[in-house]
């Protein structure tokens, strides 16, 4: 009856740029040619440019969950104490990832919704003797919650241990600042803020990662990371990489170097904040004591299971966004804000939830989640204008 374009507005897989898309039907390329080569240097580049580090920046073909067990692979030894920060479900297989490879781990639990602080990692290292490495979130996807990675590193850094931290969806909705903090490992995948289809890893390493990798004795073969770097150094990777995800990812970090990766963060985290300020006016609840900026995890109202929102946004209006994970399921929906979403996604997206609250019975004033939106939007856009005239 009504046209209903589909929108995927999960936090990942993300809405995915045009000109990456396009790109990606120019693969009937060979890998082992200077055509790919050139490719792949230039992807190393930018890619270590929007990071904005020094460190060796090396992409692998997997979800962002290869990129997790490559770092548990080459670094570490069976046996290794390390720390698990752990506040959700992406927290929950960090330990579960460490313990598949004979790691120790001493998991510093938060209970969904609240973050790890940085006191507790500094009071564990202080404890537990030989800790040789430090998982986190930077942003914990589950919950929507964020850590505080720049107090964490600060911590870590004083010690041997380094610093290993899934920034899958942390790259590119908070600063990161990856050389300053001393974050030596950070992982992130293309399908978070990077625009692009699932199927790339990629990870930025420190030289005080790379001294544990040489006495590192996990089993690996495929997620070989110095041999990796090695075939790098040449433009090449060390297996058949994924061409057409490359071609993408070379035009989406054209994108986001003309952008700027602070613009592409300061985006994200304004739609997080207009989106807070909606669900306040629709009288919901944050899930999060600490929101991040990815993706804010709202409480379904009392007395609605959040399945049925999250069938409504796809029944009526053929948009799809997110239920909790796990125990959270039925409690929680999440809405998304990295990588290519704007302004016009969260009004409709705002707009839609308005609708859908009343289709439940819920007493809801239409335009009110829409209008907060709309005033942040005025604070930031107008009111630059007006002193710009
Ligand atoms: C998406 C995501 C991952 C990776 O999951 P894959 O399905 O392997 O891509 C890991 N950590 C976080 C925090 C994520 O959001």
């Amino acid at each position: 009856m009504y046209i209903k374009k589909q929108r995927l507005l999960t936090p990942g897989p993300t809405p995915l740029l045009p000109a990456a898309l396009h790109a990606m039907m120019g693969s009937d390329i060979h890998h082992r040619t200077e055509d790919f080569r050139k490719l792949y240097k230039q992807v190393l580049l930018d890619l270590g440019e929007v990071l904005g580090t020094s460190n060796d920046v090396l992409v692998l073909v997997a979800s962002g969950t290869g990129g997790l067990e490559a770092s548990v692979q080459n670094f570490f030894s069976p046996g290794d104490e390390v720390l698990v920060c752990s506040a959700g479900k992406f927290g929950e297989r960090w330990v579960e990832l460490t313990k598949a490879y004979g790691l120790k781990p001493t998991v510093l639990s938060a209970s969904y919704g609240e973050a790890v602080q940085p006191e507790a990692v500094e009071q564990a290292l202080a404890k537990i003797k030989n800790i040789k490495g430090v998982f986190v979130q930077a942003s914990e996807t589950s919950t929507g919650s964020q850590h505080d990675v720049e107090a964490m590193g600060r911590a870590v850094k004083k010690t041997n241990a380094i610093f290993v931290v899934d920034a899958i969806t942390g790259v590119g909705t908070m600063p990161l600042d990856i050389d300053a903090w001393g974050l030596d490992v950070v992982i992130g995948g293309s399908q978070k803020s990077f625009m692009i289809p699932p199927g790339l890893a990629f990870l930025s390493i420190s030289e005080k990662a790379w001294s544990l990798a040489s006495s590192s004795s996990e089993p690996r073969y495929y997620f070989d990371l110095k041999k990796e770097k090695k075939n790098a150094a040449s433009g090449e990777s060390g297996w058949t990489p994924n061409t057409s995800l490359l071609l993408a990812f070379a035009e989406a970090l054209k994108y986001i170097k003309t952008l700027g990766m602070d613009k592409l963060v300061a985006n994200a985290q304004l739609l997080a904040k207009a989106t807070r300020e909606a669900v306040r006016e629709l009288g919901l609840e944050l899930f999060s004591s600490a929101p991040g900026s990815s993706v804010t995890a709202v409480r379904a109202p009392a007395g609605v299971d959040s399945g049925v929102i999250v069938k409504e946004f796809r029944q009526r209006f053929n948009a799809i966004i997110t239920n909790g994970q796990g125990t959270m399921k039925g409690q929680i929906f999440r809405l998304a804000h990295l990588g290519y979403f704007d302004f016009h996604d969260l009004f409709a997206v705002i707009a839609e939830l308005e609708i859908i609250l009343a289709a439940q019975g819920l007493p809801v004033r239409f335009g009110c989640g829409v209008a907060a939106v709309q005033n942040v939007y005025a604070e930031v856009a107008l009111s630059k204008e007006a002193a710009l005239a």
